[in-house]
């Protein structure tokens, strides 16, 4: 008999009926004798409703009230998924984030989980329970509610089965598993049985949204099996392998990410001396603004350019910041360009194969896409470009790099 966690996302909750159907599920695994704590998101789309909500009164909600308003998407189904396993004769107890004790720090809105108490969790799976907490959201020291940023609901899950030594951690969502990219953009991606975590963070920081960042950080610090599966479909999902050895014979590529809301910012005529960097950059930092690419580069004589990216909901608040000190140290002009998107490749083999970039190159520019910036790390190679490309470039890539199901097509049941 073994401990799981299991996740069950918006999609997957998204009505009555698929939380009836959720329950016929869990319900299968308490028959084969596991012990099962479940994790549930908000119903799809009730994320966004209460966002929007909170935007038709306040342009810039307070985040300590967002956080409250946006723990609400998670009661309800919490609530309705226990109802749906006491009917069916399945003893099932419900709780939020703050019954549990899932302790985060102050930050609201993107707060970070400090501790979980497991004594609530393990005497009600004494009792035969089934365990249903809440994803997304924690209370801080004072009792606040905070919430862990969109997508939170894989990283309670994930530190949950960390606090409870589970076996393993199922992430159950509307895809098969991870593929090489989002199937919703590449009809013939390919279902990876396995990828390390290595891969997968970079892919879910690159833009991948199958996983939280914070989900597999945890995965992969604390050693939890996590795994991702269908929530309608049968099969063995992608294993997010702790496996630190890599076959010479891999595919130098794992996957394709990319990130369609970016926006890009140039200052350009900065004056060439030691610090400009810093003057620029920090105090867009300092707003708590994440800075992603950045180039520099020599401009007109005596001048260099700064330009990098950032998440454009942020991008006009950088451009007051920067507007501001492109005065002060007398530069030429602040341009923002909100139509940006970044398309990255990610592959531990790219340690041993030479030659991905100019590969990459020339796939883009067989398409005719023009790359503006171009940053490469060990295991990742990311260009932002025109966001009309996005798909195009995708879908080149993809297929540049033979990532492709061979197999697509042959069976008249796939979508
Ligand atoms: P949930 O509501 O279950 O948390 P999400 O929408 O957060 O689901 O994540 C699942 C979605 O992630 C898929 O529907 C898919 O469109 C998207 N996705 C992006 N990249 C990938 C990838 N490489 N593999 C699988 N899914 C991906
Ligand atoms: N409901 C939250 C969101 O939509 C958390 C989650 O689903 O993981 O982002
Ligand atoms: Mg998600």
């Amino acid at each position: 008999m073994a401990l799981i966690v299991q996740k069950y996302g918006g999609t997957s909750v998204g009505s009555i009926e698929r939380i009836e159907a959720v329950a016929e599920k869990i319900i299968g695994f308490r028959e084969k004798g596991d012990d099962v704590v479940v994790v549930v998101s908000a119903m799809s789309g009730e994320t966004n409703r209460l966002t929007a909500l909170a935007l038709n009164v306040m342009e810039q909600p307070t985040p300590r009230e967002m956080d409250v308003l946006l723990a609400t998407g998670e009661q309800v189904t919490i609530a309705l998924l226990c109802m749906a396993l006491i009917k069916r004769g399945c003893g099932a107890r419900s709780f939020t984030g703050g019954q549990v004790r899932i302790l985060t720090d102050e930050s609201h809105t993107k707060a970070r989980i400090r501790e979980i108490d497991s004594n609530l969790i393990l005497t009600q799976l004494e009792k035969g329970d089934v365990v249903v907490v809440a994803g997304f959201q924690g209370v801080d020291e004072y009792g606040n509610i905070t919430t862990l940023g969109r997508g939170g609901s894989d990283t309670t899950a994930v530190a949950l089965a960390v606090a409870l030594s589970a076996a393993e951690c199922q992430i159950y969502t509307d895809v098969k598993g991870v593929y090489t990219t989002d199937p919703r953009v590449v009809q013939d991606a390919r279902l990876l049985k396995s990828i390390t975590f290595e891969e997968m963070l970079e892919l879910a920081s690159l833009g991948a949204k199958v996983l939280q960042i914070r989900s597999v950080e945890f995965a992969g610090k604390y050693k939890v099996p996590l795994r991702v599966l269908s929530t309608f479909e049968e099969g063995e999902g992608t294993l997010i392998s702790l496996e630190e050895e890599i076959d010479m014979e891999d595919p130098a590529i794992a996957g394709i990410a990319f990130e369609r809301d970016e926006a890009k910012l140039t200052v350009a005529g900065v004056p060439d001396v030691p610090g400009i960097a810093y003057t620029v950059i920090g105090p867009v930092s300092d707003a708590g603004i994440e800075v992603d690419v950045i180039v520099q580069n020599a401009g007109v004589e005596g001048t260099n350019d700064i330009t990098f990216t950032v998440k454009r909901a942020e991008s006009d608040e950088a451009k007051k910041i920067l507007d501001k000190i492109a005065k002060s140290i007398d530069a030429r002009e602040v341009v923002l360009d909100k139509k940006v998107c970044k398309v990255s490749l990610v592959g531990v083999g790219m340690r041993s194969h030479a030659g991905i970039a100019s590969r990459m190159f020339k796939a883009l520019a067989d398409e005719n896409i023009n790359i503006q910036i171009i940053t490469t790390s060990e295991i990742k190679i990311s260009v932002v470009i025109d966001e009309k490309y996005l798909e195009l470039a995708v879908r080149a890539l993809h297929s540049a790099f033979e990532l492709g199901d061979p197999d697509y097509g042959k069976n008249p049941n796939q979508a």
